[in-house]
């Protein structure tokens, strides 16, 4: 299938590195697909065996948005390649509407042709992987990061490369260089969303469920698109089932206050959104542990009583259950700008922006059961280069989950397809760093932008 090889990172070529890209992740793919295409040799290191992350491992699903409410687009770039790519392949269906009206458009994907296309984009690009591999620490000099440490089933060693993006969602990279973090607990309580363990059911009939939908508005999402389903548009999302939830909850103990869930890529395929873990770190190794046992408890428990009580499940069953549990957020940089829930409905613009979202703030509430929103940006919001540029150390790139925003702001700037937009932009900047001989705060906004414009972003 790959007609390129994948690089044993044996010493010698381990000195080449002008970018090593920490995890592949959808932010972590973009960059270093990003970085290679634009001539920088580039490593990306991975700890499970394919790249995708939240995408792949936690099928989180789906990609939510590339439009903003008015059905304009304003994100593109590699994120639009890779969908392109996918529904070439029957891996995707383009953008649809979203149901339930929370957003203009939502993108179903699969995730197992997602670690395909991805993998398939990485080694065309030519950057090199080293996937079974995980960053366990670094080395630094005077602000800068020298190497990074990693194990595998070859033992452990340090790679060494000029300049680092940290995709690893957690922030690794940055918290092991000691540079600041965020708070992440206030009065011992931890504020960071809750984890969920999403799964994917088939063998579902999707005509009952709008059935019972137009019977039922008052048991979904106020803002459920009930007059276009009641025409025949297609079922893509629902949020709801609350009276029957509330019962049945007595028994499921799930801390949510509905049902979540959206179809997928074939016609008989449903994506569920619904169990949470709170209060549980997903950044520490026996919170995650237990995470995982009750994540995978809860998941049992709804897609039985799924099964047994909704109409158009009857002959569902699980066809996939991921890798590991979804992990929403963990720790936040503090960087040269740190983005906020003002920048995100007020549609903040920077002179240094590389990406853009038009995604509210959505934060699944760390310690009840409901969800806390806000409006949407009229038309968009920006995300300054500077969100990405950890204060303290400087040929370290931060981008994807972990940028320097504040808990509500990152309650926007998390989604994938912003996420991937942040990875191709933050893989430029590290090219040109490595080929002009500057560190990322050297590097002109405006001049980012418009070369990000030519490779396909929206800006
Ligand atoms: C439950 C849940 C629901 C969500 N719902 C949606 C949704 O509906 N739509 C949407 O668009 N977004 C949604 N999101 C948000 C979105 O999935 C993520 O925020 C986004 O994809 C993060 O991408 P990332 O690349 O920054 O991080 P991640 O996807 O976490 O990727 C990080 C990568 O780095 C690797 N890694 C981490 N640490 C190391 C290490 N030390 N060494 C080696 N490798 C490492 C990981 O294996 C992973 O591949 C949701 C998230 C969750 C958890």
């Amino acid at each position: 299938m790959y007609t390129s090889g994948v690089a044993s990172a044996s010493p010698t070529t381990l000195d080449q590195y002008d970018v090593v890209v920490c995890g592949g992740g959808p932010t972590g793919t973009m960059a270093a697909v990003s970085a290679a295409r634009n001539g920088a040799k580039t490593l990306v290191i991975e700890r499970y065996g394919f790249p995708g992350g939240s995408s792949t491992a936690a099928m989180v699903h789906p990609w939510l948005s590339f439009h903003n409410k008015h059905g304009e687009q304003v994100l593109a770039g590699l994120g639009q390649e890779l969908v392109d790519r996918l529904q070439a392949i029957g891996g995707a269906i383009g953008h649809v509407r979203d149901s339930i009206g929370f957003v203009y458009s939502l993108t179903p994907f699969d995730p197992d042709l997602t670690k395909q296309v991805m993998l398939r984009m990485l080694v065309e690009s030519g950057a090199d992987l080293m996937l079974h591999t995980f960053i366990t620490d670094v080395q630094t000099t005077n602000g800068i990061v020298t190497a990074v440490r990693v194990v595998n089933k070859s033992g452990s060693q340090l790679i060494p490369a000029k300049f680092f993006i940290d995709a690893t969602g957690d922030a690794d990279i940055a918290m092991r260089a000691g540079a600041p973090m965020q708070e992440q607990r206030k009065d011992g309580q931890l504020i960071t969303q809750p984890l969920t363990m999403n799964f994917r059911l088939s063998g579902v009939q999707w005509e009952p469920i709008r059935r019972y939908i137009l019977d039922n508005p008052d048991e979904f999402h106020h803002e459920t698109m009930f007059h276009e389903l009641k025409r025949g548009e297609p079922l893509t999302a629902v949020s709801g089932y609350f009276s029957e939830w509330r019962k049945v909850n007595e028994k499921l103990n799930v801390p949510r206050d509905r049902l979540l869930f959206f179809s997928g890529v074939r016609p008989d395929e449903c994506y569920v959104n619904t169990s949470r873990v709170t209060q549980l770190d997903g950044a520490d190794a026996f919170d995650l542990t237990a995470a995982e046992i009750e994540g995978r408890r809860q998941v049992t428990a709804i897609a039985d009583w799924m099964k047994g009580n909704i109409a158009g499940f009857e002959d569902s069953y699980i066809s996939m259950i991921p890798t590991q549990i979804g992990v929403r957020e963990t720790r936040r940089i503090l960087g040269d700008y740190v983005i906020n829930q003002n920048d995100v409905v007020n549609g903040s613009k920077f002179e240094d922006a590389i990406a853009r979202s038009a995604y509210p703030v959505d934060i699944h509430a760390p310690t009840g059961a409901g969800l806390i929103t806000s409006e949407a940006p009229d038309d968009y919001y920006e995300i300054p280069f500077r969100c990405l540029l950890l204060q303290g150390l400087d040929n370290v790139i931060v981008a994807g989950r972990c940028i320097s925003a504040t808990h509500e702001g990152h309650a926007s700037t998390r989604l994938t397809p912003t996420c991937f937009a942040m990875g191709q932009a933050a893989g430029l900047a590290a090219a040109q760093c490595a080929s002009k001989n500057l560190l990322p705060r050297d590097i002109k906004g405006s001049q980012l932008r418009s070369k990000l414009r030519e490779q396909g972003a929206v800006l």
